[in-house]
């Protein structure tokens, strides 16, 4: 079915899923040995896992996830349950091996956030590879063609001339 998008504002962006409020940054997480802290979208890097013993997976010397733990610790939020089984959710990003955590069903890259999306293309190009090499030869070949088709005008002109209109043009 045609669905028919009606925006009722004009933001100029679309925003999934729909929230009634802005989160309030820094969120902080709390996981067995440490804290997930999430600085926000504006911050550099975003994501911070600080362990308990007051290290941070990001390296900076003066993290800004340190602060916002100490700074949650100081306003009296719960700390994170002891134990050195600090397990990341899921398995390492496939882009760049850094670690991940689950979100919305999906993994996310701590180091970068645009990774499974990275991930998410290479991976349906891949299947659409998969897909024209399960083609019989012809049909594979057309496909190809098609696509250089739209690549260059040579090529274009070159597969029109091998695949002539079967309609008198102007008709
Ligand atoms: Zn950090
Ligand atoms: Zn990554």
């Amino acid at each position: 079915m045609l669905q028919i998008l009606t925006p009722t504002k004009s933001t100029g962006r679309t925003v999934w899923p729909p929230v009634a409020s802005p989160p309030h940054y820094p969120i902080i997480m709390l996981i067995t040995g440490g804290y997930q802290v999430d600085l926000g979208p504006r911050s550099t890097p975003r994501f911070h896992l600080v362990l308990k013993n007051h290290t941070c997976n990001c390296g900076a010397t003066n993290c800004r996830g340190k602060h916002a733990v100490k700074v949650y610790l100081k306003a009296g939020g719960k700390p994170a349950p002891d134990g050195s089984a600090l397990k990341y959710t899921t398995r390492p990003c496939p882009i760049c091996n850094d670690h991940t955590r689950a979100v919305d069903g999906r993994w996310e890259c701590l180091s970068n956030s645009t990774h499974y999306f990275q991930y998410r293309v290479t991976r349906l190009r891949a299947a659409r590879e998969k897909w024209l090499m399960s083609l019989s030869p012809d049909v594979a070949a057309y496909h190809a063609e098609v696509l250089t088709a739209f690549v260059s005008a040579e090529a274009r002109t070159t597969f029109l001339a091998e695949h002539p209109l079967t309609y008198a043009a102007g008709a």
